[in-house]
């Protein structure tokens, strides 16, 4: 479904992250990558895991760094000569603001968050503009949580971070759609991960949907790989400014 189509991945921390899973679909459809870690010390991790993937590119970026971001988007271009999908799966708060009161959250945890998984959508999605255009369009996909829309208990920041990069994919959909750039999000269940784990309670988050959700069951990494996959190919051709749930169907619930 991706043959001769490239794609640029935010967010792969190791084998378990929700960018990996995708990493790991887009390339079985035939898409050629380039991951990107963040820091040094990511770098042998995510090389190492690159390697099983044919033809892969290895980038270090910090999202809150717009030259890194610019860096990354000019060896994109040398290297792989324009881009078709872009994956942001990226999120950071203080773990200290992942549990307790809402109300306590502070001013340097609130801009953190949103500077590190709100804005960064638009800071990685600009300097690619000249590469979706080389193609005729392109498609970004964002990664989002149920928490954005309701209440989560010790989700907190995060909860009011993901608004905005839901509001963000909108936004950003409404701008570049004449460009034939779609923007669309995925707001995944809960799954076990390096950033899930610093969420207080986050297993009992895992039983409480077991128990509730239509399908009563967890979903699976592999679950937002294969709708990252429908997102990216021309499957969705018509579809932008969307935040699809993959989640048992949890979110239709109330009690
Ligand atoms: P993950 O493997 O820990 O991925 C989070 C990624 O964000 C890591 O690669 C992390 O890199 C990166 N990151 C944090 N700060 C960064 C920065 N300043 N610059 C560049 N990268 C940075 O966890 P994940 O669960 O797969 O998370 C991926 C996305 O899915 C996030 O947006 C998350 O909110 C979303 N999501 C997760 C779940 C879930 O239950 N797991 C559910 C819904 C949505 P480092 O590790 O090197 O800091």
């Amino acid at each position: 479904m991706l043959e001769g189509k490239t794609a640029l991945i935010y967010g792969v921390a190791n084998d378990r992250s929700l960018a990996w899973a995708i990493a790991q679909t887009l390339a079985g459809a035939g898409a050629r990558l380039a991951l990107t870690y963040q820091g040094g010390r990511m770098q042998r991790p995510v090389t190492e895991l690159a390697a099983t993937l044919p033809d892969a590119l290895c980038l270090d970026c910090d999202v809150t760094d717009d030259e890194q971001i610019q860096s990354v988007a000019d060896a994109v271009e040398r290297e792989l000569g324009g881009l078709d999908i872009l994956v942001h799966s990226v999120a950071f708060a203080r773990k200290d603001e992942l549990a307790g009161r809402f109300v306590d959250t502070s001013r340097g945890g609130y801009q953190l968050a949103q500077e590190v998984s709100a804005y960064s959508l638009v800071a990685v999605t600009r300097p690619v503009l000249p590469l979706f255009e080389k193609r005729g369009g392109g498609s970004v996909i964002a990664l989002t949580y149920l928490g954005a829309e309701r209440v989560v208990p010790n989700y907190n920041v995060m909860g009011i971070a993901k608004a905005a990069l839901e509001a963000a994919v909108r936004y950003l959909a409404a701008d570049l759609g004449p460009s034939n750039v779609r923007v669309n999000g995925i707001s995944a269940g809960p799954v076990k991960t390096l950033a899930a784990r610093g969420i207080s309670g986050f297993n009992q988050i895992l039983s409480h949907v077991e128990e509730l959700a239509p399908l009563r069951r967890n979903i699976t990494a592999e679950d937002v790989g294969n709708t990252a996959l429908f997102l990216a190919s021309d499957l969705s051709r018509s579809m932008t400014g969307e935040v699809l749930h993959v989640d048992s169907g949890y979110h239709i619930m109330a009690l």
